[in-house]
């Protein structure tokens, strides 16, 4: 059961994609009668997913007399403040003929930072000139539009597909724990409207307060409206291709640089510790990790450390070469390869040689961290992993039954979960399989997928069939 909230300002159309949706989608019950007093709330079926539908919308008509008076702000605000806690997922509708309202700007401000998922909508899109209009509401940040039209049913059995693709692919197999895990991770997740948690670690003095300053000195910076409970006050948001991301701790990042210069000698020491108990801690909250190097110093243990802590958490990353501006032949080659080698444990990451002093490379590293983030929620297609085990199939060596002839050792490849993207592989019993199967599996999945900047899970399971 996934529940949606329909939230919007009134006449948008809330109440008749509502509707619509309920006559598209089969309806199963109206909710209990003392509910609808409050809210209107209907459960339907769509293809195969059951939908719990809550239309705030209606809470604001039927009671608030005075509504007109009331801003844009403050009464999508209040239909969130009713529905968020029981809403997996929200669904902005907006009229594409009025175009962008200032009110639903300043809230999608506020929308963003509710780690929901958010599907905008465009309603009223009847022609193929509005249905283009619609796409001036990815300006919100809020990820792509859905064109509509609530009064002809135009569009909605898209935007049912969009709204369901959020639960696990076949709800009639009895699902694995690994498959809860992945339903639960696809709705708290895989949201593209979701803010992505950037964190910047690395010792001190690597360059990481410079590079921050580079990117916020370039990117628009959001200041929030008001704290909220699942953020640091040090967080700041920058929106990047109508994308957020938040940068995490970063006043500890700046703090910890200024001591970093002050301060020398056995206090360094301390300064280290402390960083990297910070980095650790940031770690912890993000989704993409960029571990910040310093092209004129060999790495030390406290990066080596942060690089398996990186892996260990399973998050995605990229790996930045900063101070490039002080290597007077700095070529890019040869430090991958350097740097690959050092950290051989985040060998799918990608790396950007950067000059905070400069500014060169620091452009780069949001949009790859945007991209990493992609590739940390890439759910492969049937078609995909279908590929892939014909690759792996082809290159691990076959068995011989007892009749004498070849079979594979494979049985089956799944993939369990996203974030990071983890794989079953399901082996043949009783027989002993060569210790390099996931290696071989994981360069099979990244020949067939774009997985760069996300580590990969291989889990290996031998079936009781023999
Ligand atoms: P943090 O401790 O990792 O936050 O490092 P800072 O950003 O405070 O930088 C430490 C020192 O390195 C400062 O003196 C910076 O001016 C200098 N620095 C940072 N990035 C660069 C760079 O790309 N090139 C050069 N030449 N110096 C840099």
């Amino acid at each position: 059961m996934l529940t949606i909230a329909l939230i919007g300002r009134t006449n948008v159309g809330k109440s008749t994609l509502f509707n619509r949706i309920l006559g598209r989608a089969k309806a199963l019950t109206s909710e209990i009668p003392h509910t609808t007093r409050d809210r209107n709330v209907a459960t339907t079926v769509w293809r195969g997913v059951e939908l719990r539908m809550i239309d705030t919308g209606g809470i604001e008509e039927g009671k608030a007399h005075n509504a007109k008076r009331k801003t844009i702000e403050d009464e999508i605000r209040r239909q969130v403040e009713l529905a968020v806690s029981d809403a997996d997922m929200l669904v902005l509708v907006t009229d594409v003929r009025e175009g962008v309202l200032p009110g639903e700007r300043t809230i999608s401000r506020y929308l963003r930072t509710l780690r929901k998922p958010i599907i905008v909508v465009g309603n009223k899109a009847s022609t193929e000139r509005q249905r283009l209009a619609c796409q001036e509401f990815s300006a919100l940040g809020l990820g792509p539009v859905s064109p509509v039209a609530a009064i002809t049913g135009a569009g909605v059995g898209d935007l049912l597909d969009r709204i369901t693709s959020y639960e696990p692919q076949d709800p009639s197999s009895k699902p694995t724990t690994a498959d809860r895990k992945l339903s639960a991770s696809h709705v708290e997740r895989e949201a593209p409207t979701i803010a992505t948690r950037v964190a910047i670690v690395g010792e001190p003095n690597v360059g990481k307060s410079s590079l921050l300053n580079a990117i916020l000195g370039r990117e628009e910076a959001i200041v929030l409206p008001e704290p909220f409970t699942t953020r640091d006050v040090h967080d700041v948001d920058v929106v990047i291709d109508g994308r957020t991301v938040t940068l995490l701790d970063t006043a500890g990042i700046r703090r910890l640089a200024a001591r970093a210069a002050k301060w020398s000698g056995t206090r360094l020491e301390e300064i280290e510790r402390l960083a990297v108990r910070r980095s650790l801690a940031a770690i912890e909250r993000s989704d993409v990790v960029v571990l910040v190097l310093d092209a004129t110093r060999p790495a030390t243990r406290h990066t080596k450390h942060l690089a398996q802590a990186i892996a260990d958490a399973g998050r995605a990353g990229l790996l930045v070469v900063n101070k490039a501006d002080l290597i007077s032949n700095f070529d890019p080659e040869s430090v991958i390869a350097n740097t690959h080698q050092l950290f051989p444990h985040l060998s799918w990451a990608p790396i950007i040689g950067t000059s905070a002093l400069m500014g060169g490379g620091t452009r780069g590293i949001l949009p790859a961290a945007l991209r990493a983030d992609a590739a940390w929620h890439r759910k492969l297609s049937a078609e995909t992993l279908a590929a892939v085990h014909g690759t792996v199939k082809r290159r691990i060596p076959t068995a011989k039954t007892s009749f004498g002839r070849k079979r594979s050792h494979l049985i089956e490849l799944q993939q369990t979960a996203i974030t990071p993207p983890t794989f079953l592989l399901v082996t043949r019993r009783r027989i002993r399989l060569p210790k390099a199967i996931p290696a071989i599996v994981e360069r099979a999945i990244r020949e067939h997928a774009d997985f760069e900047g996300t580590p990969i899970r291989i889990i290996v399971k031998s079936a009781k069939i023999s």
